[in-house]
């Protein structure tokens, strides 16, 4: 029996891993943390677990028949998200065709991340929890490189990389009902977000490339209380980690002798940096390249195709004048209901694979 190793257990290791598994490899994940959604060593959050709600826009019907995999029983559906924008809110009832959900992530059985690793063990995939692996070189070729955000894969695997910072907050909430409310301010170039999902809910505020004075988070965190009474106890300060957005040529599916799958292969829409999609399809198009490079490269190729263009507005969006930003944002807010009928899941594609599978 052929064997695979994969690195990270996160969502596309574990795409990977369920496919190969179903293949007939005998598949290994080395995993550094000590359990799915375990306690992270990500900067300014050692020794807690992140438990969030992360939204995304996914057609769970064609997802399952890409991948094999059918995340529906954990996929909560959203209906609609408020956004204050530069001190103006918006209230967003998302279009129908374009199914928007969120999905837990983190430790719980309510989550993605548990979802998928039952699967995975129920396939005979093994893991081995603790294991960081640091040293790139010691791994057989074609093994599958999966670790997201944080570690160590991208300087060794040569990979362009931006560092992300911000503050983030998390905690437990009542509230049955999954919600999202977006902040747009000039206090940041990205975007700070809240989300609540099976009461797990969570805040965060993005900065790219540079870390946030407190006073920003402070200013977030009054605007959270006093626009839509949510209070959390504690902020951290944190280095999220890399985001593949550097480079216009970030997405690659191979790296020295290895396979790279999800965010660290540029799986992710640089602009609003959703990477859950992408994460999930570039696990199947990593199992692809295992038996077939050639294929799965084409493939990577086509499910991509739109990171150009995201790094591009990307790299207008923040590089205009503030004015220009504000004016551009409420007017893509205010043309949404109009314009996403019209451009369906079109609008959407600067997601990896959305709408092209
Ligand atoms: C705070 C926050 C909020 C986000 N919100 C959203 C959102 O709302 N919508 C959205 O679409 N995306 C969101 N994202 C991005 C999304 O979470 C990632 O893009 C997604 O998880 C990609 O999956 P992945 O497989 O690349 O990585 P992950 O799911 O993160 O998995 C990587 C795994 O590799 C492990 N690992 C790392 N290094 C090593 C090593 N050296 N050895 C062994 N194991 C290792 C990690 O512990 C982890 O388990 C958010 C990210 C963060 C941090």
């Amino acid at each position: 029996m052929r064997e695979q190793i994969i690195v990270g257990a996160g969502l596309s290791g574990m795409v990977a891993a369920i496919n190969l598994a179903r293949e007939g490899f005998k598949v290994r994940i080395r995993e550094r943390r000590q359990s799915i959604g375990g306690l992270t060593d990500i900067e300014g959050l050692e020794g807690r677990v992140i438990n969030i709600g992360d939204g995304t826009p996914i057609n769970l019907e064609r997802l399952a028949a890409y991948t094999g995999i059918d995340i529906s029983p954990v996929a909560v559906p959203l209906k609609e998200c408020r956004n204050h924008v530069y001190g103006k809110t918006v209230d967003l009832t998302f279009y129908e065709g374009v199914p928007t959900y969120l999905v837990e992530r983190g430790p719980r059985p309510s989550s993605l991340d548990v979802f998928l690793y039952d699967l995975a063990v129920a396939e005979g995939v093994e893991f081995t929890f603790n294991d960081t692996v640091t040293d790139f070189s010691d791994l057989p070729p074609d093994s599958i490189v999966a670790t997201g955000l944080f570690g160590e894969a991208w300087p060794a695997l040569g990979v362009p990389h931006m560092q992300v910072f911000g503050y983030l907050a998390m905690s437990r909430t009542d509230e049955p009902d999954p919600r999202v409310i977006l902040y747009f301010d000039e206090y940041t170039r990205d975007y700070a977000f809240y989300s609540q999902v099976n009461g797990a809910r969570g805040a965060c505020l993005f900065s790219r490339g540079r870390p946030l004075d407190v006073s920003v988070k402070d200013r977030f965190e009054r605007q959270l209380a006093e626009n839509d009474g949510i209070v959390f106890e504690g902020w951290d300060a944190v280095s999220i980690g890399a985001l593949p957005v550097l480079s216009a040529r970030n997405p690659r599916l191979f790296a020295k002798n290895f396979i790279l799958a999800g965010t660290l292969s540029g799986t992710i829409d640089p602009l609003l940096l959703f990477g859950v999609h992408g994460g999930l399809v570039s696990g199947k198009i990593a199992a692809m390249a295992v038996t077939d490079h050639q294929a799965a490269l084409a493939e990577f190729a086509r499910v991509n195709e739109y990171f150009r263009l995201g790094f591009l507005l990307s790299t207008l969006y923040r590089t205009v004048p503030i004015w220009m930003l504000k004016r551009m944002t409420w007017a893509g807010l205010r043309l949404y209901p109009v314009m996403a009928p019209l451009a369906g899941e079109r609008a959407f594609r600067l997601l990896p694979g959305y709408g092209r599978l």
